[in-house]
């Protein structure tokens, strides 16, 4: 099978990166190869390089170029978050509210946190998807340190009621903190760090464009983050290890082309997903919409009554034609998606569910064809 033969729908895993982008990164680390933290003449280049990427990123984020820290990627960025709150040998006065429908790096950094003594309060989803708030305010009332939640659910596509989150830590918990796991949103929704009103906000470069290995975590101002990775002190002490100036650049660049074309974007992909829910959910199809919460378009989680996601994505695979049975990061897991069990569905039916995710090379005949092999295989194996 060739790349041309494929149909990509797995989006949300991750984006195949800018052409462009990819191009400027290579030659970038041609020519920028020094050390920024190096005091001679190509190192303090290099520094330049460095903190002008950091000042664009800031302009696109609404944020201070100083608030950014670059990471490896998103899970380091939720990881050094959280466990900033709760730095050993100190007695903590609260503890963390995070939701059970989270991303796993979330879920699994909770864990962690909870086996090392931290008070750990859940807020759930209602059975459309959406952020329960009641059990918002439950968890709230507990005053933790740091609530945490995805801006946009990465199996569901629905989106959390910022404003309304933020009201309810105003009204229950003042002092809480807020992160939000933006990694979804961006390129997809408007996303102003300032107006979102977290503390801390993480994103993904491979979900937008760039090429792999880059996050950024945005921390508010005069936040103490405890770093994760000790060394040299880089990023004032927030994250050690040498910085890749040219990585860096080349995250500007894909998040200047993501964030300039989401507005007519969202409208395209808007129009696919309405294609694609009319193929689908016609009466007799067997398929349901799994969110039927406020989402964004690009996100389409399916329910397949009788037939297991993970056996219909191979099949299809089989055929040119990628998507995936819940998250990547679950696909390998025996569990059931937490998400889906979060939204009340059995351990059984959350395992019959399939996720197409759409981008900017995906077009209507790529949705006709991948509807029409959906529907094709999903009568011939459902039972
Ligand atoms: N958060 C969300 C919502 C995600 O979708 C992902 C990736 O699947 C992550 C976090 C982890 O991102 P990364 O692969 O950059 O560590």
């Amino acid at each position: 099978m060739s790349g041309t033969d494929i149909i990509y729908l797995d989006y949300s895993a991750t984006t195949p990166p800018y052409p462009e982008v990819v191009r400027f990164y290579c030659e970038r680390l041609l020519a920028s190869y020094a050390n920024p933290a190096s005091t001679h003449q190509l190192g303090q280049e290099a520094r330049k390089t460095l903190e002008q990427a950091c000042s664009q990123m800031a302009n696109l984020l609404d944020c201070q170029p100083r608030e950014i820290i670059l990471t490896s990627g998103a899970s380091e960025s939720i990881n050094t978050a959280l466990k900033s709150f709760f730095p050993a040998g100190r007695v903590w006065s609260g503890g963390l509210a995070v939701c059970a429908g989270e991303h796993a790096a979330t879920r699994e950094t909770a864990e962690t946190l909870a086996r090392n003594g931290v008070v750990v309060h859940t807020f759930g989803l209602t059975a459309t998807g959406a952020i329960d708030l009641e059990s918002v305010a439950a968890a709230l009332s507990e005053k933790p340190l740091v609530i945490s939640y995805m801006l946009v659910n990465n199996e569901t596509g629905a989106i959390a009621p910022v404003a309304e989150i933020a009201g309810l830590r105003n009204k229950i918990s003042p002092r809480t903190k807020i992160h939000i796991d933006a990694v979804q949103a961006l390129g997809r929704l408007p996303l102003s760090f300032k107006q979102s009103k977290a503390d801390l906000m993480t994103l993904s470069g491979h979900k937008f464009g760039a090429p792999r290995g880059i996050g950024l975590l945005i921390g508010r101002k005069n936040f103490a983050i405890t770093p994760l990775i000790a060394g040299g002190g880089q990023q004032e002490n927030r994250r050690s290890g040498t910085e890749n100036p040219p990585l860096a650049e080349a995250l500007v660049l894909a998040m200047e082309k993501a964030v300039n074309s989401a507005a007519a974007e969202s409208e395209r992909i808007a129009g696919l997903e309405r294609q694609l829910n009319a193929l689908l959910f016609v009466p007799g199809s067997g398929l349901s919409p799994v969110c039927t919460a406020t989402k964004v378009p690009h996100i389409v989680s399916i329910r397949t009554p009788g037939l297991r996601g993970e056996t219909l994505a191979n099949a299809l695979s089989a055929e040119g034609i990628m998507i995936s049975a819940g998250s990547a990061c679950a696909a390998r897991k025996a569990a059931a998606s937490p998400i889906l069990r979060a939204m009340g569905l059995t351990d059984k039916a959350a395992r019959e569910v399939v996720r197409i995710s759409l981008g900017r090379n995906t077009g209507a005949n790529d949705i006709e064809v991948a509807a029409a092999a959906l529907l094709k295989v999903y009568n011939q194996l459902s039972r």
